[in-house]
């Protein structure tokens, strides 16, 4: 490794050579034919044993932001399982393998979000297979454009809510069952929770609500010693753009429009996570972690 995440680089020339390229691929994406290729941090996160015997289940681990923080967790000594859709079990596998190559358990469960017995069994196989539960990461989500209200159908506006708020209530309130005091919780939400562009409508307020659901029972369960908090990301290179997470002709300026005035790559998100997941931040609780680049927000 010549450069670990604790290398002191200048942000704004970090990765800014990397341009987003416009492409179109069909939901979900695959992240082994996006160009260019989301650094997740494979050949710079470097672990300091701080998840060490941690068991943890990441939604929409095979990619983008959930991948990143799947291969950070594995790498500070944390067991992992990943869920994801069936159509991306070679963006998966390959986690999967990054995950193990830590030298530590990876289980890969396929299946959509949309199904509330899916969620409720992802739980308990996960905790089935690593012996128990102590981080969980909502991070699986659905974001497709729509620039006119009257043609947002009623069947996206339901997928997007059940794929990114439903989801998280069932799987959480299923792992509520087994997580013990010093559990973490983290969701993610966006900065789209702040700033919706006209063209999110839906997928905006899921992530008002996710921000919402993370501050209420934040409050309701830390007295049991479970923290509950959220990352918001800002613009990050994943397979959700190109898959009509943005109009075709914002995307090769994706980005821009942050104080840095780059996108940013997974592996600029994993440190929150691992922060929010790790006994270090025992004190924080119902916050929500800005990493967008500059992007002002509450
Ligand atoms: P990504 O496409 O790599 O990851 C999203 C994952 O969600 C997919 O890999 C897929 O496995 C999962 N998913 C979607 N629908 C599903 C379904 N019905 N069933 C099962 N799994 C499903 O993209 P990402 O950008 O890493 O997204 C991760 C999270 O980050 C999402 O919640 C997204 O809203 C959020 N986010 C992303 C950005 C960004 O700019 N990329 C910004 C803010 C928030
Ligand atoms: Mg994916």
């Amino acid at each position: 490794m010549t450069r670990d995440q604790y290398t002191f680089t200048d942000p704004a020339a970090l990765y800014a050579d990397i341009e987003p390229q416009k492409q179109r691929m069909p939901e979900p994406g695959l992240e082994a034919e996006l160009t260019p290729r989301p650094d997740l941090g494979e050949d710079t996160y470097r672990g300091t044993g701080r998840l060490r015997g941690r068991r943890a289940l990441i939604t929409g681990g095979d990619s983008g932001i959930g991948a990143a923080t799947a291969i950070a967790f594995a790498r500070e000594g944390a067991d992992v399982a990943i869920s994801y859709l069936p159509e991306e079990e070679e963006d998966a596998r390959r986690v999967a393998g990054l995950i193990r190559d830590a030298g530590v358990t990876a289980l890969t469960f396929p299946g959509d979000l949309k199904d509330a017995a899916y969620c409720r069994d992802l739980v308990e196989k996960t905790v089935e297979g690593l012996g128990g539960l102590d981080i969980l990461v909502n991070n699986g989500g659905k974001q497709i454009f729509n620039d006119d209200l009257a043609t947002l159908s009623d069947e996206q506006f339901d997928a997007t809510f059940k794929t990114n708020v439903y989801a998280m209530f069932w799987i959480t309130k299923a792992a509520l069952a087994h997580l013990e005091p010093g559990s973490s919780i983290i969701n993610t939400t966006s900065i789209q929770a702040y700033k919706p562009s006209d063209v999110l409508v839906d997928y905006a307020s899921t992530k008002a609500t996710i921000n919402a659901f993370t501050k209420a029972l934040a409050q309701q369960i830390a007295p049991r010693g479970i923290r509950v908090n959220a990352v918001a990301p800002g613009p990050i290179w994943t397979a959700l753009q190109p898959t009509d997470g943005q109009p075709q002709d914002k995307l090769d300026s994706f980005g821009e429009d942050t104080a840095l005035g780059r996108m940013g790559q997974p592996a600029e998100l994993a440190p929150a996570y691992v922060f929010l997941a790790s006994a270090e931040s025992s004190y924080v609780i119902g916050e929500t972690l800005n990493v967008n680049g500059g992007i002002p927000s509450p």
